[in-house]
């Protein structure tokens, strides 16, 4: 069990300035953010505010590492080697990291400690472990030619990450982008930069060379802005919310045309059907998957459709379900739910509980004591009922602990409501009749469906989205294809008859 979380993070040095070209240093402009952690207001000010000459040299570094090969001509099993080291690194690293992103975003330590971080760990270990596994192309020869086609890289990689789970999203990216060859420039979230800026000093350890891991820390429309519209930038590989996901997209086509790959937003439907044997199971795995870490979670299963026939017990179970994800102090070591990640986030989500509530909807929210800093940031776990399909708190994304109840009486009608979003992420069909369940899984509009389960994830498998929740796929071996362009080379051998 690990102790004194709260007396570790209160001593912490934190790294705060920008790593470029294999060196920490400030923004030659002189800006910081200041910020508060949301846990208990502990004052965090100090981060670089990186602006557009900071992206400039970043991606000049980045630009010349990649040319001069150093990195990008290293065999397989070279870059394998290394990105294990920096795997074993974070592993030794694993509690300081968990602190960091803990104090920045009040997602409990236990979370990050246990989960969040070995799952980074896993999956830079899985990506390196899988490229010298990973072959290219020859095409079946002609008499006098031969033709094969390559996987190259695409140059620099420009990288925007979210705040709710920094490090795994940051290594769904940056360990296949590397490993394909290329050098890369990550803007982190303004909330949550401290880990992998501690990242990019193993990584320095672990031998990638400078220029080839750059980390620039910066408000998202000033220095995700310069990143995504720079001429010099070939890809930019982008999760966030949708709004800003539309925005990279246009500053692709304005700049270009680099290569966008897109994680956003989800509203992911979750439909028990009558059919369903196990109500108790199905209400456990809604609220431990809408509740855990205060629903900010891009794949939440955040609207159950359910049939009006078990509507009521199932409702029942779930309320009782929602008493075990009380928030509590994130650095206590038993805690499963800590807080929202900052005040303006929290305000956020209470503003679209009062929109529910205007609208007509019947809201339910856990009575309980919460044991947490006056001054930390949280919202108690909320269900609604009596909600309509088209209203806000059923169309929006609300990024926290708030789930919608629909109701149907046909299974027709219940893909209907699951496929009326804008968005795609994941979604789920609860049912003990088979045929149901293959049918109604190949009628979800989502990039990944569960059946009989929610959250089932590894490493191996694609994650993403379609319609509004993006482009593109983090994890698996499928992920290299983002990072790399398809090259045909044509060899023609005159001599033969
Ligand atoms: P956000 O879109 O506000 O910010 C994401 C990143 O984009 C941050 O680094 C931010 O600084 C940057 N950014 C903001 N404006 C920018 C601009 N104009 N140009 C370039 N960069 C800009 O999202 P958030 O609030 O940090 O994260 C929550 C959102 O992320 C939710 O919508 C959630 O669903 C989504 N998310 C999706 C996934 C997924 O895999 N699909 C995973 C995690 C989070």
């Amino acid at each position: 069990m690990i102790k004194n979380i709260k007396y570790k993070a209160d001593r912490l040095i934190i790294e705060k300035r920008a790593f470029i070209n294999g060196a920490f240093v400030k923004s030659h402009g002189g800006k910081i953010i200041n910020k508060v952690s949301p846990v208990d207001g502990m004052d965090l000010s100090g981060l670089c505010a990186c602006d557009s000459g900071d992206i400039d040299r970043a991606v000049a570094a980045a630009g010349k590492s990649f040319e001069s090969g150093i990195w990008r001509n290293k065999s397989p099993l070279e870059k394998k080697a290394i990105l294990l080291r920096l795997a074993d690194l974070m592993e030794k690293s694993r509690e300081r990291l968990a602190i960091l992103d803990t104090v920045e975003t009040g997602r409990a330590f236990k979370n990050y400690y246990y989960d969040s971080i070995p799952k980074a760990i896993a999956a830079l270990r899985y990506f390196a472990e899988s490229l010298d596994k990973y072959y290219d192309y020859a095409v079946p020869p002609r008499s006098n030619s031969l033709a094969f086609v390559t996987r190259e890289p695409l140059g620099v990689v420009g990288i925007i990450t979210p705040w709710n789970d920094p490090l795994v999203v940051s290594v769904w990216k940056f360990a296949p982008a590397l490993l394909m060859g290329n050098s890369v420039v990550i803007k982190p979230a303004e909330q949550s930069s401290f880990s992998i800026l501690e990242v990019a000093k193993l990584a320095q350890k672990a031998g990638i060379p400078d220029g080839v891991f750059n980390v620039v820390p910066g408000y998202g429309d000033i220095a995700g802005k310069a990143l995504a519209l720079h001429r010099n930038v070939a890809g930019i590989f982008f999760t966030g919310s949708s709004e800003v996901g539309k925005l990279i997209l246009q500053y692709a086509g304005q700049s270009n045309m680099k290569k966008v790959g897109l994680e956003c937003g989800g509203k992911s439907p979750m439909i028990i059907s009558k059919k369903c044997q196990d109500l108790g199971r199905a209400a456990a795995v809604l609220a431990e998957n809408i509740f855990y870490h205060q629903g900010q979670i891009c794949s939440a299963p955040s609207r159950v459709i359910v049939d009006a026939e078990i509507q009521a017990r199932f409702v029942e179970l779930l309320k009782k379900e929602s008493r075990k994800y009380i928030p509590a102090d994130p650095f206590d070591a038993n805690s499963d739910v800590g807080c929202v990640v900052s005040r303006e986030q929290e305000g956020k989500i209470r503003q679209y509980i009062k929109i529910g509530v205007r609208d007509g909807a019947k809201m339910f929210t856990p009575r309980a004591t919460v044991k947490i800093n006056p001054r930390a940031c949280y919202v108690l776990p909320t269900i609604f009922e009596d909600v309509k399909i088209d209203s806000v708190i059923a169309q929006e994304e609300i990024f926290g602990p708030v789930v919608v109840v629909l109701v149907f009486d046909h299974m027709e009608e219940a893909v209907k409501i699951a496929n009326n979003s804008r968005f795609g992420l994941a979604a789920s069909i609860w049912t003990n009749d088979l045929d149901e369940a293959y049918h109604i899984s190949r009628e979800l509009q989502a990039g990944i469906v569960h059946v009989n389960s929610y959250g089932d994830d590894d490493d191996t498998v694609p994650f993403g989205g379609i319609k509004e929740s993006g482009v593109g796929k983090d994890k698996s071996i499928f992920a290299f294809d983002e990072y790399s362009y398809l090259k045909t080379t044509w060899i023609r051998f005159d001599n033969i008859e």
